[in-house]
């Protein structure tokens, strides 16, 4: 049966529909969030190595600013296009409301293959990129981050640019920077730490011990190799893992440490000597206590969902779960953790380092750790009132928490009237 759900521009539109209309709230709600307030499409032309000229296609949406200037983070894939950006953009707007951050949702990208660029050509792209989009951004009006295939020193490089524009270092216009130009301890951990964290807790509501429990991930970048790393380090076994390349499987547990180390020599995970090969199908339909999808969206549709065979689905990457497979899980009795509450320890992380930013006081990685576990926390708990009070889904629980708080700030500024 074919999925008719993989728009994840329509996915997220029906997504706050249903929460508006749970809610009981006047239809001006909808009529507001259902697209973006700002959609920019810009050209972002730039010279190859070999001295050609090349002209790709970059984005930037801003969904909501009803809680505070947008924020989220820009991809660089070859896939990225404007439908696909509008839904992650509304998808940040779910997850900082849901976390109580004074922000509204945004993401951007360009549509390019990162492994046929050059360090020189990515550094000229990134920088080119943020000439396009500079009169749109800004620390109190847009703030971008990293997300696929983009990392802390693109955004050095963006950060730079934008300072030299504006003639003054600027960093709280971006997140997810090295350390010591402004970028907070925790950040590069911070979203596979807080999939661990609420993970965990879920586990233990079902009476799983997370530190004994069998995991397979989806996904070897910046959210699935922290995880993996984490949960190792707190005794859970990895049977599986993969990255773009191709997977990989231990049915007595992977070595994380050491394919971390041989990840950093080869780039790609195929080839490590500590598990046999696995593909992306057979890796996601593997019995286990906990799968992490930590790629990208439309991972687990219609066509797989019924055979899944995990306990908890907790969601690292934005919108892998389509909601046709939602309800199949559902009906299996497969607990799904939403990517807006699974991956949000990232834009959390964000948040307090624009914080460190703007106040120019920088915190220990305790305290980064520890205030990440009570945002996090407090978000759960808001989520499983509504779960209880609505009988819905933890996914839609968060759209009910998120949709309410956007809705009361656009009627306290009088947008609704
Ligand atoms: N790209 C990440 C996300 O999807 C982080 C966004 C941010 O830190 O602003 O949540």
């Amino acid at each position: 049966m074919a999925d008719s759900s993989l728009n994840p521009y329509l996915r997220a539109q029906q997504a706050f529909k249903e929460a508006v209309d749970t809610l009981g709230l006047e239809p001006a709600v909808y009529e507001i969030l259902k697209q973006p307030l700002r959609s920019f499409e810009v050209a972002v032309p730039f010279i190859r190595d070999d001295g050609n000229l090349q002209v790709f296609n970059g984005y930037r949406v801003q969904h909501n600013d009803a809680l505070g200037p947008t924020k989220g983070g820009l991809r660089f894939h070859t896939a990225v296009n404007m439908d696909e950006v509008k839904a992650l953009a509304m998808w940040m707007s779910v997850k900082c409301a849901l976390l109580g951050l004074p922000y509204g949702g945004a993401k951007g990208g360009i549509a390019c293959d990162v492994d046929q660029l050059s360090d020189h050509e990515l550094e000229r792209l990134s920088r080119e990129y943020i000439r396009a989009v500079s009169l749109v951004i800004g620390p109190d009006k847009d703030i971008p981050a990293p997300d696929v295939s983009t990392n802390p020193q693109i955004m050095a490089w963006m950060v730079d640019e934008y300072s030299r524009i504006r003639g003054e270092n600027t960093f709280g216009l971006i997140t997810g920077k090295p350390m010591v130009i402004g970028g907070s301890a925790g950040r590069v951990a911070a979203t596979g730490r807080g999939l661990v964290f609420a993970t965990k807790q879920l586990a233990t509501e079902l009476g799983i011990d997370f530190a004994k429990s069998q995991i397979a991930i989806q996904g070897f970048g910046n959210v699935g190799s922290v995880a993996a790393d984490i949960a190792y380090a707190m005794g859970a076994k990895v049977l599986a893992i993969s990255d773009k390349d191709g997977g990989l499987y231990n049915p007595s547990g992977i070595n994380i440490p050491e394919l971390l180390e041989y990840q950093r020599v080869h780039r790609f995970l195929t080839g490590f000597p500590g598990a046999e090969p696995i593909s992306n199908e057979e890796l996601l339909e593997l019995p286990v206590d906990i799968l992490f999808p930590a790629a990208l969206e439309n991972q687990i549709t219609a066509d797989n969902a019924g055979k899944i065979r995990a306990r908890i689905v907790g969601e690292g990457a934005n919108g892998p779960t389509t909601p046709e497979a939602d309800r199949i899980l559902f009906d299996k009795g497969i607990m799904v953790i939403p990517d807006v509450l699974g991956n949000s320890g990232g834009v959390t992380v964000s948040y307090f380092e624009w914080v460190q930013n703007q106040t120019r006081f920088y915190w220990s990685e305790d305290e980064v750790n520890r205030r990440l576990e009570e945002y996090m926390s407090r978000a759960m708990a808001e989520m499983h009132t509504m779960h209880e009070r609505f009988g819905v889904t933890l996914r839609k629980a968060a759209y009910l928490v998120a949709v309410e708080r956007i809705a009361q700030a656009m009627r306290y500024r009088g947008w609704l009237k």
